[in-house]
């Protein structure tokens, strides 16, 4: 095996966000050496990692070059140069989750036919190459309203998809790629954690639930573990486990699901990295995603899955009508409540609904944590000066 810990390995990450803030948390743990590129030369990993570069994470000669500084590659965002890691995997290099995983992913076109070619359970979709030819699916009946348009590049948190119930909601459209996809009537959003190393070792975390929102479709709340019959959690965990293994993905996969008025799980989409549902396992579980991440990437044993306790996590987002330095307003006040974790991410600056960390709560009883959840969602407030 080889020896990461207090050595001269050396880990790069793709990214300085806060996901990759919170892995460093995890190799700082392990004294694991660490090589940060991020575009943003206040990036939140800068003040965490060994090594910070600043550098376009789609340029190839960028990511290629900072590849070649590096023993194993990993990321904490999908949106890097695909041919620079193709290259260094030709060269030998390790790259996790690897480039043929991440090219499926990239795009939602590819990610759902693959779902389709593997039989894994989705919503049905057509891809369209462009507006015009979206308009002729429609005009033909191919495609009838209402259907959620999506992007098939470039969108996250929700920015490149839409639900299209009129001709005016068609117009407001870009005109890009995308697909249509049927609307489902859900009535829960769940995801599932899937852990995977080289050698084959796959784990899955307990069910969590989103709860959104009534009115702002927001998720507001992460509950783990989801409050839903033994059989459909054990069904999600079984179907996110079939696709981890279909993409032959290394590292930590969230998959994200539906569970319909019948009960049926359909797989929405994947995220290949820690991702913010399961953000409550530094708290709650025996070993956390971004722990989990690292173990897997290194090829060495991977951790207990298995929650403590209950645990929920609040997104912090900037409050609207707030833009400027950041103050969080009451946090000494929910510091006093028992359980109650908050992350800051290290952005200086807050806008309207940026993330800027979260909050965990942990109990036993997981609906006392949803209670207080809510306490700190009401106390807490993301302002500027
Ligand atoms: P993103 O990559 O931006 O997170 P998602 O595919 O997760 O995009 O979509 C964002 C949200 O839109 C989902 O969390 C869900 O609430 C809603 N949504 C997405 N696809 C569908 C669908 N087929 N039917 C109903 N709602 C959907």
């Amino acid at each position: 095996m080889t020896n990461y810990f207090s050595s001269n390995f050396k880990l790069g990450i793709l990214g300085g966000g806060q996901l990759g803030k919170m892995m460093l948390y995890e190799t700082r743990k392990y004294d694991i050496c660490t090589y940060v590129l991020d575009p943003s030369p206040e990036a939140p990993c800068r003040i965490a990692c060994d090594h910070f570069q600043q550098g376009d994470l789609m340029d190839y000669e960028t990511v290629y070059k900072f590849g070649k500084k590096v023993d194993v590659l990993t990321l904490e965002i999908e949106a890097v140069n695909i041919d620079a890691l193709i290259q260094l995997e030709k060269e030998g290099k390790k790259v996790y989750p690897g480039s043929k995983t991440l090219k499926k992913i990239q795009n939602k076109g590819q990610q759902k036919k693959f779902y389709k070619e593997q039989g894994i359970p989705t919503a049905k979709f057509i891809q369209y190459s462009n507006k015009a030819h979206l308009a002729e699916g429609i005009t033909s009946n191919k495609v009838k309203l209402p259907f959620v348009w999506k992007s098939t590049q470039g969108g996250y948190d929700g920015k490149g998809v839409s639900i299209i119930r009129s001709g005016a909601d068609i117009a407001k459209l870009p005109d890009t790629e995308c697909i249509a996809e049927e609307l489902v009537d859900f009535k829960n959003e769940l995801a599932v954690i899937v852990v995977r190393s080289p050698k084959n070792e796959i784990k899955t975390y307990p069910v969590v639930e989103m709860e959104f929102h009534p009115e702002a479709n927001q998720v507001e709340y992460v509950i783990c573990p989801a409050r839903i019959d033994k059989k459909i959690a054990e069904s999600a965990r079984e179907i996110a486990e079939n696709v981890s293994k279909a993409f032959e993905h290394v590292g930590i996969l969230a998959v994200e699901m539906f569970q319909t008025k019948d009960d049926t799980i359909i797989v929405n989409e994947v995220a290949p990295r820690p991702h913010n549902s399961g953000h409550y396992s530094i708290e709650a579980s025996y070993t956390n995603q971004f722990e989990q991440h690292i173990r897997a990437i290194l090829d060495l044993p991977l951790g207990s899955t298995k929650s403590k306790l209950g645990g929920i996590m609040v997104n912090l987002v900037g409050e609207e009508g707030y833009s400027g330095n950041v103050i969080y307003k009451n946090i000494d006040t929910v510091m006093k409540m028992e359980g109650v974790t908050p992350h800051i991410y290290g952005k200086k600056q807050t806008y309207p609904f940026r993330k800027m960390g979260h909050v965990t709560i942990v109990n036993e009883d997981i609906s006392k944590a949803r209670e207080i959840a809510e306490k700190v969602k009401k106390i807490l407030k993301v302002i500027s000066i």
